[in-house]
């Protein structure tokens, strides 16, 4: 079974159709690339996959659930089982140190990941970074710190949204290297947006969203 499906998406913002019957699936440890031109649909239908906005039609499955039917705390805690987010902004909470982020979905959940989290986090070189804030992390610390937030409850699915769009040629390798590597470690499924072609080209699949449709 796929661990992700999008059955004929339709999405429209006000008069304007953005995404006009995008069927996708995903399968288990699977990586794909999402590729398109700025302003295509791809960030549109990957706040949809989330399931963070609700498609105007068709329909979002994680595993064997159907999105569309949940909403509130019953929707956010299947989020916080099947999918891991990264995007190209972090998103951490500053008031919140290095590992208090990190354990954020966790806390969801209330499990008690913290030796995991603690591990996670000395993988991506943040060993000594702790009990820091996020104002005092550079923009690759802090996207490591994401990453690890993502993939910490080991979801079937990372949906990454050019996670690498606002680092330095060095710390995008290192992102894309350890976002692959915990991926694959922890059986997660990837639907990776990137404009970096050579990095699209390491993926199983590659995708093309065109003016809101699938060209490939
Ligand atoms: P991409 O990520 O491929 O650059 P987006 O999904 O961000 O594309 O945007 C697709 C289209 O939808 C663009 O024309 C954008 O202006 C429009 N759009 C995106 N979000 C909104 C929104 N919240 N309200 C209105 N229009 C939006
Ligand atoms: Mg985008």
């Amino acid at each position: 079974m796929s661990v992700l499906q999008a059955v004929e998406i339709h999405h429209t913002f006000g008069t304007t159709e953005v995404l006009k019957g995008v069927s996708l699936q995903l399968n288990p440890g699977e990586v794909v690339a999402l590729t398109g031109p700025s302003g295509s649909g791809k960030s549109t239908l990957l706040h949809l996959l989330a399931g963070l906005e609700r498609p105007t039609q068709g329909q979002v499955m994680w595993g064997g659930s159907q999105v569309s039917t949940l909403r509130g705390a019953p929707l956010d805690r299947l989020r916080n089982q099947h999918i891991g987010l990264v995007f190209q902004q972090h998103y951490l909470l500053s008031d919140l140190t290095v590992l208090h982020n990190a354990l954020v979905p966790s806390w969801i959940q209330a499990r008690h990941d913290q030796e995991e989290a603690l591990e996670l986090l000395a993988r991506v070189g943040l060993a000594h970074r702790l009990q820091h804030y996020p104002s005092q992390l550079s923009g690759g610390e802090r996207q490591r710190v994401a990453l690890v937030r993502a993939v910490l409850n080991r979801p079937s699915v990372i949906l990454a949204d050019e996670p690498t769009g606002n680092l330095d040629q060095h710390n995008t390798q290192e992102v894309m290297r350890l976002l692959l590597e915990l991926a694959r470690e922890r059986g997660s499924g990837v639907l990776l947006v990137t404009h970096d072609q050579p990095l699209a080209e390491k993926a199983d699949r590659i995708l093309r969203l065109l003016d809101g449709a699938l060209v490939s």
